[in-house]
């Protein structure tokens, strides 16, 4: 499932081999991908349009066209967005097909169907993008801000960093290897989180999606960056996926999978305490 760093792998490869082409021919293959407008009329206002740049937010892919309208992509569970050539020609699970000027075309292509695109001019972009929290690499998204949003709810943590309104990004993957390195217990109440934790919290955020990056997002079955190329980070995770695995820490213990907030969860119940791994606690007066 494309989180922050799987979007913003395509959105450079976009940046790389697409900004400057031009939209020659508009296929919608699947109508139930275009949220707004109406296909005729987002048809109408992708052909002949230059693309002059791609951006992300959060998770929305946004490419952005000249004359002020921007395509905005959710690729949800399995989008793909694939340039032929050089990658071959996909035959199934086509979405929507932009050829290009020069012969090139690009494919959006979703087995699971759930991906969704809306064309948007700049109100709507702004409409649209405004209820979400500050990006994590922003300055604006501080140790500070993170504890001043969260700490003194009585929200479970892993729900709490999967709120886009909190702080923008990050989806199911990396939520889980970033409270493992924070060595917080995925159910752990935010306002009992010590100064220490915070600081644990914020600098995993950091260093678990930059890491994503750096390896071009990861890859179980579905993601696949611009040229149809895997992600590297999935043979990074430490705790995703590995339940009844040995935790990586060396503590002895394994790792499990349970559901919070209805999403499976994978932790290690030795390094991460539901009652807090050490350090200094604050009591829980609403709970007693
Ligand atoms: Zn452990």
């Amino acid at each position: 499932m494309p989180e922050l760093p799987e979007v913003e792998t395509i959105r450079g490869d976009l940046v790389d081999l697409v900004v400057g082409s031009r939209i020659e021919e508009v296929e919608v293959l699947a109508p139930a991908l275009v949220e707004e407008p109406a296909v005729e009329e987002f048809v109408r206002r992708l052909r002949g349009v230059g693309i002059s740049g791609a951006r992300r937010r959060a998770k929305h892919l946004i490419v952005e066209l000249i004359g002020g309208d921007s395509l905005v992509l959710q690729l949800k569970i399995g989008g793909q967005f694939l340039l032929v050539p050089p990658v071959p020609v996909p035959e199934t699970s086509l979405m929507l097909v932009l050829g290009l000027d020069g012969g090139r075309r690009l494919f959006l292509r979703d087995e699971t169907g759930f991906t969704r695109a809306r064309l948007l001019d700049a109100e709507g972009l702004d409409a649209r993008l405004a209820p979400l929290g500050p990006e994590p690499f922003d300055d604006g998204f501080t140790e500070g801000y993170l504890r001043g949003k969260l700490g003194s709810r009585r929200v479970q943590i892993k729900p709490a960093l999967l709120d886009q309104g909190v702080v923008s990004g990050i989806g199911n993957i990396y939520v889980d290897e970033i409270l493992y390195d924070a060595r917080l217990h995925p159910r752990r109440k935010a306002n009992t989180l010590s100064d220490g934790e915070w600081g644990a919290l914020y600098r995993a955020i950091g260093e678990n999606l930059r890491a994503g990056i750096e390896h071009r997002g990861t890859t179980f079955d579905l993601y696949r960056d611009v040229l149809g190329r895997k992600g590297h980070h999935q043979d990074h995770l430490r705790v995703f996926l590995k339940a009844g695995r040995p935790c990586p820490s060396g503590c002895g213990g394994r790792i499990v999978r349970e559901k919070v907030g209805g999403r499976p969860t994978f932790y290690c119940p030795s390094c991460q305490r539901e009652n807090g791994s050490g350090g200094e606690q604050t009591l829980d007066l609403g709970a007693l």
